[in-house]
């Protein structure tokens, strides 16, 4: 069974918001994991304090709490395992940011302790349309690419050719200061160096102290075979430099395969249409089709070809994307209708008309024949 809440703070029932801000910080502070490092007694009672804190520091959850105990805090919660015992309703603070921050950061100087550390440089993105033969082939495309990159100048030290970081005088190289709160010695991120433990007073004038400058940088992206639209490639460490020694950010290449007037593309396989006069998909034709390897290919069309039939040409389609093997292209046969035609030509429809005509009739008559 939790102890209650009131307990753990060690306040009365009628505390003021106050007076429970006040008694959580204490805690917080004594069983503190930093203070406490492997200490699992000290972690717990920062845990429970946590919990005690986030409950009652609420006004509505205090209300609950006060009317129904864990239960109401259960039901306020509404999670996984609200009612069973109500202690899952406010779990989750695993992690010690949220309220410990808010009522802390002063404290520890937080915000001053983040500034300093190394930070990893930021993602770039970048859009690259290729045409389906390059997506096929794959390539390395020369880009240009606007990215902060460590000065040239300084190699991102900051500081002026020549001149060297002071220690800080009030940090004396430490980065932090003591600060004493009540009973408790505390450590503070020296505001001075920003809790560097030095002071740069020649900054370097390229990048004016930043470490970093905006450079546009020729790059080779390398685009593998079988690559489509919508796929983006992650290229490590090809983003912004980081700060304060930190690693560089990735580059994201959005990655678009242009539209190609030859072939439609299904995954893997392409497909390319060819018109064929009526006669020819009767009669059957050999006909020459593009390839987007670049090859030309000649393909069989059989006597008696449908309208809209596909035929396969395999492996001729696009590479399989990081795998094996090649997609297959597909030819779509579709019938060609002209418009305009000679009095010749018509002559000639008209006894191939009368021609099916006579044979469509000769079936007919067979049948009837075969039924009698
Ligand atoms: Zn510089
Ligand atoms: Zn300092």
């Amino acid at each position: 069974m939790p102890r209650d809440l009131y307990e753990v703070l060690g306040v009365a029932r009628n505390a003021t918001d106050d007076e429970i801000k006040r008694a959580y910080r204490k805690l917080a502070l004594k069983h503190h994991p930093d203070r406490n490092p492997g200490n699992k007694e000290a972690e717990e009672h920062f845990k429970e304090a946590n919990q005690a804190y986030e409950a009652l520091s609420d006004s509505k959850k205090r209300q609950l709490y006060d009317q129904y105990g864990f239960a109401g805090l259960g039901a306020a919660g509404g999670g996984p395992g609200a009612g069973a015992g109500g202690v899952g309703g406010f779990e989750g603070f695993g992690d010690f940011g949220g309220v410990f921050e808010d009522v802390l950061e002063g404290f520890f100087g937080g915000g001053g302790r983040r500034r300093t550390r190394p930070r990893k440089g930021s993602d770039l993105r970048y859009d690259l349309a290729v045409t389906l033969e390059e997506a096929y082939h794959g390539m390395e495309a020369p880009v240009k690419i606007r990215k902060r990159e460590a000065c040239g100048a300084c190699r991102g030290s900051r500081v002026k050719a020549g001149s060297q970081p002071k220690t800080c005088p009030t940090c004396r190289g430490a980065g932090q200061v003591q600060i004493t709160q009540g009973f408790f010695a505390l450590s503070q991120a020296c505001t001075r160096c920003g809790g560097e433990g030095k002071i740069i007073d020649q900054p370097c004038p390229a990048c004016h102290g930043a470490g970093r400058q905006e450079k546009t940088v020729d790059m080779r992206l390398r685009i593998p075979p079988g690559i489509s639209s919508g796929v983006t490639l992650r290229i490590s460490e090809a983003g912004d430099a980081g700060e304060r020694g930190g690693p560089p950010g990735d580059l994201y290449v959005n990655v678009t395969v242009k539209d190609d007037p030859r072939f439609e593309r299904d995954g893997d396989d392409l497909i390319h249409e060819v018109r064929l006069g009526y006669p020819k998909m009767v009669l059957g034709v050999e006909i020459e089709v593009p390839v987007i390897s670049g090859e030309r290919c000649r393909l069989k069309v059989p006597a008696g070809t449908q309208q809209a039939a596909l035929l396969r040409l395999r492996e001729k389609g696009m590479p399989r994307f990081q795998g094996r093997g090649l997609g297959d292209l597909f030819i779509r046969i579709v019938v060609d209708i002209p418009k305009d035609i000679t009095s010749d030509q018509k002559r000639l429809l008209e006894e191939l008309e009368r021609s099916f005509a006579e044979t469509e009739n000769e079936g007919f008559f067979k049948k009837v024949f075969r039924r009698s």
